[in-house]
């Protein structure tokens, strides 16, 4: 299978993740929300990690309805959570599931579109404490316990702006040109394991996130979370056994 074109193609079955536990950060809503119900749906149980717990609790309740297997929540905001609620939460897992088969770091925060000038200091901070150092602190905590599983997908979130500077973009641009960064660390250390770290970028996806991005854009004509679910998929599954330190776009071009 070509790593180049195959992802978007891939076709899961519904027992794909079976007796696989996923974690989903950003699951109340957009692409989170969707990657959650679609792992649920190919037999998953998924932790859902969010800051809204009723957006959380409406997922869950969608899980419940297809007959999945029983979701969980994990309330946490990013912004606030410090690294001994990472590692709590880690222990948590470890206690409730036994292990941790994949995990898809997902929420981010957009902030301000401005010129770089203009960029303040909190707004700077703000970006890096949840696109940045929650996603250090995160997989910190969670790598020991996905180590121990065979075959472990990490999933770090990207973007085209991730890649290629772009003006206006600021504290968001850079601060996934650092999850490219972090994944590919990690994929190297983790080189001679199981375990494997990836980046996936989304691309115009149908979510409010976008719409804030985009405000005059016609949301119909994107895609929607559902449409690039092959490729979370694809990488979630045993199918990309192998695969790492790559960045994986979910769209055709
Ligand atoms: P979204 O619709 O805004 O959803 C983001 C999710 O992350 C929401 O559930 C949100 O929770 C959660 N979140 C945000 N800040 C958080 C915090 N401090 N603590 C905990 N949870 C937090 O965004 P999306 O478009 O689905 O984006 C998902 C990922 O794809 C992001 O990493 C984004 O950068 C990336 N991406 C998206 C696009 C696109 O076109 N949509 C393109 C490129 C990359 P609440 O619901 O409580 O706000």
């Amino acid at each position: 299978m070509s790593t180049e074109t195959s992802p978007h193609l891939f076709t899961a079955s519904a027992d794909e993740l079976k007796n696989k536990v996923i974690l989903v950060t950003g699951a109340g809503d957009g692409i989170g929300r969707q990657a959650a119900l679609s792992f649920a749906a190919c037999g998953a149980t998924v932790i859902l990690l969010g800051r809204t717990v009723k957006k959380l609790e409406a997922v869950y309740d969608e899980i419940e309805a297809m007959s999945a297997p029983q979701a969980a929540i994990i309330p946490l905001d990013l912004n606030g959570a410090t690294q001994q609620h990472y590692l709590d939460m880690t222990a948590t897992i470890e206690n409730q599931f036994g292990r941790l088969d994949g995990a898809l770091l997902n929420a981010a925060h957009l902030g301000v579109l401005s010129q770089y000038v203009q960029i303040s200091e909190d707004h700077w901070d703000q970006l890096m404490q949840v696109n940045v150092k929650s996603q250090f602190l995160l997989s910190q905590a969670l790598l020991p316990l996905m180590a121990k599983s065979n075959h472990a997908s990490l999933l770090f979130t990207s973007s085209s702006v991730g890649k290629q500077g772009r003006a206006y973009w600021g504290g968001y641009s850079v601060s996934k040109f650092a999850i490219e960064g972090m994944s590919q660390v990690i994929a190297d250390e983790y080189d001679k394991t199981g375990l494997r770290s990836n980046c996936i970028n989304p691309g115009a996806t149908q979510t409010l996130m976008r719409a804030t991005a985009y405000p005059g854009e016609d949301p119909q004509t994107l895609k929607t979370p559902l449409d690039i679910m092959p490729s979370y998929l694809y990488l979630m599954s045993d199918a990309s056994i192998g695969i790492t330190g790559q960045s994986i776009n979910a769209q055709i071009k």
